[in-house]
């Protein structure tokens, strides 16, 4: 059997049978890896409570037929327990572990970036010495540049015209000059943009000055920027597939299960997020 380890943080675990879990890791250098976890819901496992969500471990797979297996782990962080205990902490962490594992979709697409992201987010929100929710959207707004969709908050999105310019449009991707302004564009407080700006370069002097009102108008803008993307990602994959397989009837089937698939996938993130 063929070997392989690496480091990784639990984003998400699910049931498998009577006693096994599929755990699903942001790695190192493996991207995004599922793997079984095998006999872990009987009480007396240890491998059990060290994959548990939030955890940061160092793992040892084996590669499997369908799904590679879980054979050794060791923790290198226990971030959970700094991050349960605190409900604004927990919601902000399991929106990290739900944001890493929609971007992550391709598995085994390496993905250092956002794995050393969702790492510094979970251990500032289990240290506690910050503002969770400005710890999420410097997370947030940092993970969009990883995915290529970083807002634009100095220059114009369209035409690169330098600012700050007042107007801000989702769908244009950040701030717009009066020019290239769409019509119902946002007005954040410049205050707002210099925020955003501070988060995506990790100035934690400027963002922990900000005031409420730049907090809340900023978690707003990348909320609604993070939606949107995520949901163009997701909508283009079932045409993406579409067009490599040829219109026979047995296609539209392979469609139809592509299609619902991806529902079921998204669902359980939901479901997952509003159980918590
Ligand atoms: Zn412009």
């Amino acid at each position: 059997m063929s070997l392989y380890r690496d480091t990784g943080v639990v984003l998400r675990v699910q049931k498998l049978g009577e006693a096994d879990r599929i755990i699903t890791f942001v790695t190192q250098r493996h991207g995004k890896v599922r793997a079984v976890a095998k006999g872990v819901r009987r009480t007396t496992s240890r491998l059990g409570a060290r994959v548990e969500p939030f955890a940061h471990v160092d793992v040892q797979f084996y590669t499997g037929r369908t799904l590679d297996v879980i054979t050794q782990v060791q923790t290198i962080d226990a971030f959970g327990a700094g991050i349960v205990t605190d409900y604004q902490r927990y919601t902000a962490a399991c929106a990290v572990l739900e944001t890493a594992d929609r971007m992550s979709a391709e598995e085994g697409e390496p993905v250092l970036r956002l794995y050393l992201l969702v790492a510094g987010a979970l251990r500032a929100l289990a240290d506690g010495e910050r503002d969770p929710s400005l710890v999420l959207d410097a997370f947030l707004i940092r993970a969009m540049g990883f995915a290529g969709w970083a807002p634009a908050v100095n220059e114009c999105a369209r035409c690169n015209e330098p600012g700050p310019h007042r107007s801000f449009s989702v769908q244009a991707g950040g701030s717009v000059c009066p020019r290239c302004r769409p019509p119902g564009s946002a007005a954040p407080a410049p205050e707002t943009l210099d925020l955003m700006n501070a988060l995506q370069l990790g100035r934690w002097d400027v963002a922990e000055g900000s005031t409420n009102n730049a907090r809340r108008e900023g978690s707003g803008l990348i909320a609604a920027l993070l939606q949107w993307h995520l949901e163009r990602q997701l909508r283009s994959l079932p045409l993406v597939e579409r067009k490599s397989v040829p219109t026979t009837h047995s296609s539209a089937s392979s469609d139809v299960r592509s299609a619902s698939s991806e529902g079921s996938a998204s669902s359980d993130v939901r479901s997952a997020s509003s159980a918590q």
